[in-house]
């Protein structure tokens, strides 16, 4: 069997031509430009990588787009300030705090400082709470991105075992809770789960979400299943000439394609699919701030 490839970056572009369209909506029936502010303390590299492209896409799908970078030595009290600012001003409908923060920084803090209306990360624990009892709420991205693409492979996904291997907040948790809410029976495996391989044979969806490269094998894999790869991991690519590097997923692509029904590479999976959803998810915050309908299909 060789998998059908779930093209991210494709799917991703699909989800920022709809964000457009309903922000060119917004413009013109209702005089609302759609704004999202992100928050970077520091210097982190990859962070300022990730931050830059943000506000490029922010831009290109016609939203307001705010940067504030903040010296890495910045003060609680004044990042906190800078939230309350956020929250406060109307043309912001969505506010990012880069993660990680620098160490003398509260991160539980800082997340719960945002106004969960426009925590457009899902990190608060309100709307932790919310999506945790099934009730309307802000979805973190990268999970969100996951479904919309299990959504669009599958249609229904009732009944199905889906194993998720992670147990953070930001991936595995959202990502379970969302697959019990399709009527998945769900499975979270982390590091001290027995016999992982045997777990995952078990899967009719498997995400992977680990930080560890290429861990998943293709003898892990029930023939047919979904495997979504939320993994990035940069190696050492010294084939591509000095100092190069590759970015490869938690799973081991050659031979995990060889036995899925349908995979998600790395780059061009999920990757794209969450910059794509942190803009969905600004466009939902600004319509439910503002009382209009939201976009169809742009949320769990
Ligand atoms: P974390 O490090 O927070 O969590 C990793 C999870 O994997 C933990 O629950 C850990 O278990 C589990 N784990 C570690 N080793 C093993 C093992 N040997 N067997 C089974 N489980 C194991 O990572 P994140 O959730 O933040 O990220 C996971 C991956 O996804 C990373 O590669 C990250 O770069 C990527 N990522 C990609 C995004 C995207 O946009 N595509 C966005 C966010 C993350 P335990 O809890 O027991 O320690």
């Amino acid at each position: 069997m060789t998998a059908t490839v779930i093209d991210g970056k494709e799917f991703a572009a699909r989800v920022r031509g709809r964000v457009a369209q309903h922000v060119t909506r917004l413009k013109d029936d209702h005089g609302i430009t759609p704004g999202l502010a992100v928050v970077l303390v520091g210097e982190d590299p990859a962070s300022q990588v990730y931050v830059r492209s943000k506000g490029k896409m922010t831009a290109e799908v016609g939203m307001k787009s705010v940067e504030h970078r903040l010296d890495a030595d910045t003060s609680e009290a004044d990042l906190l300030a800078l939230i309350d600012q956020l929250n406060n001003d109307p043309e912001i409908h969505g506010i990012l705090v880069q993660l990680p923060l620098p160490k003398h920084l509260n991160e539980n803090l800082v997340i719960n400082s945002v106004n969960p209306a426009k925590d457009v990360d899902g990190f608060h624990i309100s709307n932790v709470g919310l999506l945790g009892t099934g009730q309307k709420s802000m979805v973190p991205c990268t999970p969100l991105g996951c479904l919309m693409m299990l959504r669009d492979h599958h249609g229904s996904l009732s009944g199905m075992n889906a194993v998720v291997i992670g147990r953070s907040n930001i991936v595995g948790k959202p990502m379970a809770q969302l697959l019990l809410g399709e009527s998945c029976t769900v499975t979270i495996a982390h590091s001290r789960t027995r016999d992982l391989p045997d777990v995952v044979r078990r899967a009719d969806i498997v995400v992977a979400a680990v930080g560890r490269p290429e861990m998943v094998q293709g003898d892990w894999i029930k023939q047919g299943a979904t495997v979504i790869d939320v993994g990035i991991n940069r190696l050492d690519a010294p084939e591509k000439g000095e100092g190069k590097t590759r970015l490869v997923g938690d799973v081991d692509y050659a031979s995990c394609a060889k036995r899925a029904g349908a995979i998600t590479p790395v780059p061009g999976g999920v990757g794209p699919m969450t910059i794509a959803c942190l803009l969905a998810n600004t466009v939902t915050a600004c319509c439910r701030a503002n009382g209009l309908a939201e976009p169809e299909g742009l949320t769990a």
